[in-house]
């Protein structure tokens, strides 16, 4: 099975990609945590990526569909992948469409998952992540257990500089003009189900395990 999850950001696909990959048993991959990773180490990508994540703009194609491309081709996404936040753009929906044409895969679904505006605006605000393992949190919608720990490796919560106010705002019009138009794209190919993120979180994995078990 390969997913792709689309949707603007805060709507919770990240969330959902670590709970389709425990039920599924698929690796999650995402791009921003791909990005993250090499800001984290400070590589060469990293220190290239740095000046778009902080402006809140996408990371140019070229290098973001080799870094994706070179994740894929990890033994652990032979049997299926779960991904998170690529592709951004009708570019990188071409590019993917190549490498999995090269690795001889076939794409079951893309899920666009929807919320309303206000709702990323303050899901994003309260947005806390684990430095050690990236799992997110929210300080009232889904708060760990202990404040600033993560439950899942007792690594430290942080907020990340790009979910600050101005930084989301520019964020949300990026979504609006260059990976909106995906949405079309992949309608067009026959590929597109439509999920209202606008719910807890327990009943949008519900309804994604749902339209995947209907498509066996
Ligand atoms: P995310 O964690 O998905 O919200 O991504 C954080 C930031 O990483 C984005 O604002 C972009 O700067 C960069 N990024 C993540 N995924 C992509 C992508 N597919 N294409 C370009 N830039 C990306």
């Amino acid at each position: 099975m390969r997913i792709v999850l689309l949707g603007p950001p805060g709507v919770g696909k990240g969330t959902q990609a670590d709970r389709l990959e425990n039920e599924l048993g698929l690796p999650h991959i995402a791009s921003g945590d791909l990005f993250r990773e090499n800001l984290g180490k400070d590589t060469p990508l990293g220190r290239q990526a740095r000046e778009y994540m902080d402006k809140g703009e996408l990371v140019p194609d070229d290098v973001t569909i080799a870094m994706v491309q070179a994740r894929l081709d990890a033994p652990d996404c032979a049997q299926g992948v779960i991904l998170d936040g690529f592709p951004r753009t009708v570019a990188q929906a071409e590019g993917l469409k190549k490498v999995f044409s090269e690795f001889g895969w076939e794409l079951d679904v893309v899920f666009n998952i929807t919320a309303p505006e206000e709702e990323l605006v303050s899901r994003l605000s309260g947005r806390r992540i684990c430095r050690n393992c990236q799992t997110p949190y929210h300080v009232r919608f889904n708060p760990p257990e202990e404040e600033g720990v993560c439950d899942v490796c007792g690594g430290k919560l942080y907020q990340r500089e790009d979910d600050k106010p101005e930084t989301v705002r520019k964020r949300l019009q990026v979504y609006q003009k260059q990976t909106a138009p995906l949405i079309d794209y992949y309608r067009k190919a026959g590929l597109l189900q439509v999920i209202d993120g606008d719910q807890g979180i327990a009943v949008v994995t519900r309804s994604l395990l749902e339209a995947i078990g209907g498509l066996a």
